[in-house]
């Protein structure tokens, strides 16, 4: 089985639409996919339809809908949401509120560029016709991009996007904690996205999960381009010790000459399918409980 279970889209700061994502799945023969996008689930039924096309012409592409929302003081801790549905009101209203809160942060980095005398025409952002569009810094990367003002989009983060760099701007989030919470009573399946990212110490770290799992962390991202492969056993080992379920993605958000692609994920994901076996299956018990109530 072929698994990335960690993608976006252009629902969130992904470029490919959920139909290019879908076309580009089948290409590399990811068999399960998860679209993860930031603060919001309104890719998810266009990515549903998409592979449900697919399917119907001989395919067998499977979805598990997914959110990954952004928590912590500094905004890098993030909590994937697997099984998500959309219906959950106390989510959707958390989701609104952060996507606005996007919306006044990455104003404010504009701004903030503008003031260095870079001006980024505001039809290169999501605007009123995108409206409710998670806003993101790679919107701002790219535009830095298209403007001439850098290179790359990873120049654009390392000059102006990063924390100390003079556009940077943080975001305001939930914590941790609360994030669990929300998508544990949303019947989701909460993982903890990208653990190196978080730049901590191992027992740091663990003690963060330690911390978590009461509020119903169910998983952590092993595998991860973040992680390199002493990193990726210390992970894992730290996951089994703990019952969490293993899971792993490329973060894939379309962009190319990036050490992110679809389907890619590092290697040595020994448990692949009975690990993707034991998350659909808390996947699917959380959805007949969210039934049951
Ligand atoms: P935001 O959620 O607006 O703070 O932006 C974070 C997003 O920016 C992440 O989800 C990645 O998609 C992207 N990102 C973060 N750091 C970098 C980087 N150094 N280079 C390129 N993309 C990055
Ligand atoms: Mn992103
Ligand atoms: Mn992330
Ligand atoms: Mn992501």
């Amino acid at each position: 089985m072929q698994a990335d279970l960690h993608v976006h889209s252009s629902y969130s700061d992904g470029l490919l639409t959920p139909e290019a994502l879908c076309a580009l799945a089948l290409k590399k023969h990811v068999s399960v996919m998860a679209l993860c996008d930031h603060d919001t689930t309104d890719g998810l039924a266009p990515m549903a339809q998409a592979i449900a096309k697919a399917n119907a012409g001989g395919e067998q592409l499977r979805l598990i809908p997914s959110v990954e929302l952004s928590t912590g003081a500094t905004g890098s801790t993030h909590i994937l949401g697997y099984g998500v549905h959309p219906d959950s009101e106390p989510l959707r209203l958390a989701m609104a509120a952060l996507r606005r809160n996007r919306a006044s942060r990455g104003q404010a980095m504009v701004d903030a560029l503008g003031r260095l005398g870079l001006q980024i025409p505001p039809e290169l952002l999501p605007n009123d016709a995108t409206a409710g569009m998670p806003i993101g810094r790679p919107h701002i990367a790219r535009a830095l991009v298209q403007i001439g003002a850098v290179q790359t989009v990873e120049q654009a983060f390392e000059r102006y996007l990063t924390p100390g760099k003079p556009a940077y701007v943080p975001l305001e989030h939930l914590s941790t904690e609360q994030a669990v919470t929300m998508l544990s009573t949303a019947r989701a399946v909460p993982v903890l996205a990208h653990p190196m990212r978080i730049n901590l110490p191992p027992q740091v770290l663990e003690a963060l999960i330690i911390s978590l799992i009461p509020a119903g962390l169910r998983g952590m991202e092993v595998f991860h381009p973040s992680a390199s492969r002493s990193d990726t056993r210390m992970l894992e080992s730290m996951a089994r010790r703990h019952a969490l379920l293993v899971t792993g993605g490329s973060d894939f958000h379309g962009e190319r000459g990036v050490r992110a692609k679809l389907g890619g994920l590092p290697s040595g994901w020994c448990c692949c399918d009975s690990d993707v076996a034991a998350l659909q299956a808390a996947v699917d018990a959380a959805a007949d409980n969210r039934l049951a109530t």
